[in-house]
């Protein structure tokens, strides 16, 4: 159902110049309704089902015109020819590749994505692409066991993880203001913490209205394996932080301080990675989560600042009290007279 809707604008697409085509357009429609990966013949045969008219050179070329646009991908799984998945609103990924049923199985990982970014540094080395192909025997072939793989859709499966991280984030988020609430003795930095508080438990409940609402579109949707593998997401900077609040002496900048570095760590986290994936439900919820990241980033910082300036006023007064104590009796009644009209 939600491939049938991610129909790209094409006639934003077709190169300018070139001509309507409905032959084109039925191809496009008809490859972009596939889950999963089509050999170029696979394609000729559902398009022959389609409108038996339209020739195997028509459907090739249009491959090759959707590789050029951007709506399709070409993988090869080392069986001697080229196979191709739509990229409309599907997520750049890796694949298990099970060489007893040649079905292919996606996945992304933040952590191989960062450690090949990490080697190609070192390396000084400019990647283009990277491609991660695992070779072996899938559950179903090797156990007999029935997996929910069979007419799993992988821009569902993306929102859904990536509702999932959000949700664990806004958790540890929210974990960790409601101690912060109880641990800050600044009464304006407490009520930072609690409006934080309040607003993460709000955003969780949106968050899990829009989890639910996802589920609805596919009844096996909370059951299917899992896409994305983010080890090093953003909720474990949260735990953290809510243990360093544990610790002693952490006054009331100390936990501003904690929170600020969580806050950036997480907008930094769901920045990144949503700017890198393709238009899709996944992205938008990480790029709309790093937005609320940054106004809590920025609210904190800003009563971080505060507080500085509030600790400072209060110390010079307590100096320039201490300093006049300590005068005593040698300050000529002129001098306190003016100090006092201050
Ligand atoms: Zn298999
Ligand atoms: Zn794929």
């Amino acid at each position: 159902m939600a491939t049938t809707a991610a129909v790209p604008d094409l006639d934003r697409l077709r190169p300018a110049g070139t001509k309507r085509s409905s032959k084109r357009d039925l191809i496009v429609n008809v490859f972009l309704k596939q889950e999963g990966h089509l050999s170029a013949d696979d394609l000729v045969a559902l398009i022959k089902r389609a409108d038996h008219r339209i020739s195997r050179a028509t459907v090739y070329r249009t491959l090759q015109w959707m590789v050029d646009a951007g709506i399709a991908r070409k993988v090869d799984f080392g069986e001697g020819r080229f196979r191709f998945e739509h990229s409309y609103r599907h997520p750049r990924h890796f694949h298990l590749i099970c060489k007893t049923c040649n079905r292919s199985y996606e996945f992304l990982s933040s952590d191989i994505e960062a450690l090949v970014e990490e080697v190609a540094a070192a390396r000084a080395f400019t990647a283009r692409q990277s491609v991660v192909q695992i070779y072996g025997t899938c559950d179903a072939c090797s156990t007999g066991r029935v997996t929910q793989d069979e007419g799993s859709n992988s821009e569902l499966l993306f929102a859904r993880d990536a509702l999932r991280i959000a949700i664990a984030t806004e958790r540890s988020g929210l974990e960790f203001y409601a101690r912060g609430a109880r641990l800050v003795k600044d009464p304006r930095g407490r009520q930072i913490f609690h409006k934080l508080a309040t607003e993460e438990k709000s955003h969780l409940s949106t968050l899990e209205g829009r989890y639910q609402d996802l589920l609805k579109q596919d009844p096996q949707l909370e059951s299917r394996p899992t896409f994305l593998f983010f080890k090093g997401a953003a909720h474990g900077l949260f735990a953290a932080g809510a243990d360093q609040l544990r610790r002693d002496g952490v006054d009331d900048l100390e936990a501003l301080r904690i929170g600020i570095r969580c806050e950036r760590g997480s907008h930094r986290f769901f920045k990144r990675y949503g700017e890198r994936f393709e238009d899709s439900e996944g992205k938008r919820i990480f790029l709309e989560f790093a937005d609320e990241e940054r106004e809590h980033l920025e609210l904190l910082i800003r009563e971080y600042r505060a507080l500085v300036k509030r600790q400072r006023a209060t110390g010079h007064k307590a100096a320039a009290s201490s300093k006049r104590a300590r005068a005593g009796g040698r300050v000529k009644p002129g001098a306190r007279a003016r100090s006092a009209q201050r």
